[in-house]
Formats: C-alpha cells, sequence, structure tokens
C-alpha cells in the first residue's frame, strides 16, 4: 500500500487537492470531516454529537475519530493505499494511525503539508462559506477558533512525523493547478513504492 496524509489548516485546499490526487494515483480517499458531515446528514447519534462540536470550531474526541478510521480501512481491504485528509489531527491520532497502519503490515509513506497565510485561509473559507452549505464556514468567529485549534492542537502531527524524516512543505498558495503539480512532483519522489 502507499499511504498519504495531506496536511494543513482549515482552508489550505487539503479537498480540493484530494480528490485530483486520488484521481491521479489510484488511492481511495479518507476525509474524517466528510464522514463526520455524512454522520450529521443521516442524523446517527454519533453525528449529533460531533455537530456541537464541530459547530463551535472544536475537534470532536479522538476516540471518535479514530473508531471511523479503523471501520473505514476494513471497509476496503483491497485499496492501493490510502490518502489521508483532515485525519491524523492530534498526536494521539497520529499514534493510532500509525498502529492501525502497522497491524495491515502497512505505514505512512508520506506527508505533504501544505503551508498557507492565516489572512488568506480566512478569505477562502468565507468565500466558501458563500456556497457550500457548511455552517462552520459562515461565522468568522468560529473559523478563527478553527484556526486556534489548529496551532494547539494539530500542528504538533507534522512535528511527529518529522521525526521520521516524512514532511515535505509545499507552498499552498498560487493556482490550483500549480500547487497539484507540486504535490505530484513530491509524490512521484517515492514512484518505485507506488507502482510496488
Ligand atoms: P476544515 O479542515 O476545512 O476545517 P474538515 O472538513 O476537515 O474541515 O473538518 C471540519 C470539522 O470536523 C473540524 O473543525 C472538526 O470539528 C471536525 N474534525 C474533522 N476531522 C477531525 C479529526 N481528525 N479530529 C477531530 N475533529 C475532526
Amino acid at each position: 500500500m502507499f499511504n498519504i496524509i495531506l496536511f494543513g489548516p482549515p482552508g489550505s485546499g487539503k479537498g480540493t487537492q484530494s480528490e485530483r490526487l486520488v484521481t491521479r494515483y489510484g488511492l481511495k480517499h479518507l476525509s474524517t470531516g466528510d464522514l463526520l458531515r455524512s454522520e450529521i446528514s443521516r442524523k446517527t447519534d454519533l453525528g449529533m454529537e460531533a455537530k456541537k462540536l464541530m459547530d463551535k470550531g472544536q475537534l470532536v474526541p479522538d476516540s471518535v475519530v479514530i473508531g471511523m478510521i479503523d471501520a473505514a480501512l476494513d471497509a476496503n481491504p483491497d485499496a492501493k493505499g490510502f490518502l489521508f485528509d483532515g485525519f491524523p489531527r492530534t498526536a494521539a491520532q497520529a499514534e493510532a494511525l500509525d498502529n492501525l497502519l502497522a497491524q495491515k503490515h502497512s505505514a505512512i509513506n508520506t506527508m505533504l503539508a501544505l503551508h498557507v497565510s492565516e489572512d488568506e485561509l480566512v478569505r477562502r473559507l468565507l468565500k466558501r462559506g458563500e456556497t457550500s452549505g457548511r455552517s462552520d464556514d459562515t461565522n468568522e468567529q468560529v473559523i478563527r477558533a478553527r484556526i486556534v485549534e489548529y496551532y494547539n492542537k494539530t500542528a504538533a502531527v507534522a512535528d511527529y512525523y518529522k521525526k521520521f524524516n516524512k514532511v515535505e512543505i509545499i507552498k499552498g498558495e498560487g493556482s490550483i493547478d500549480s500547487i497539484f503539480q507540486f504535490l505530484c512532483h513530491e509524490i512521484d519522489k517515492h514512484k518505485p513504492e507506488i507502482v510496488g
């Protein structure tokens, strides 16, 4: 398997680039944000509990998202690899992911970290809120709270993978096409692992 983490703050373009990357490399896209929104739209108990936190810009508990990822890995036994988007978001989630992948005799091959300035993030999220139907994108206070959660809890995840020399920093500003090319360039350095 070839497994990538696409990493970066809210609004850094993970969702947009993930769609293109999974098409190019034949990976299974796993977005915890999408999985949680699907629980909310189906009005499950998990979704209703998660919504209260998401509407405040806070993270949902580690045990909830780790359980969702565990189930998603098991549901895709034939996947050639996974692209993780919005996960792991805490050091505990990163350790849990490594353990889940190790049980499947696999590991994270690379983390691609998108860097975007805070002003640009807020601009993009407010613009996305005009059309996305996502309530967490319409209120600037909630957007800022998500960015604070990112710096307090999530940024450390990059430090975790840096210890294993797995982090590549990518400038996440510029055209969608040019950022996609930068991402592909990094992934293609691992070509033997992807093909093998
Ligand atoms: P964005 O990164 O643009 O804010 P996401 O769709 O990735 O959007 O996540 C939306 C919300 O879902 C987050 O603000 C958080 O409340 C929750 N969430 C998503 N993934 C995780 C995760 N791995 N751990 C905890 N909470 C998460």
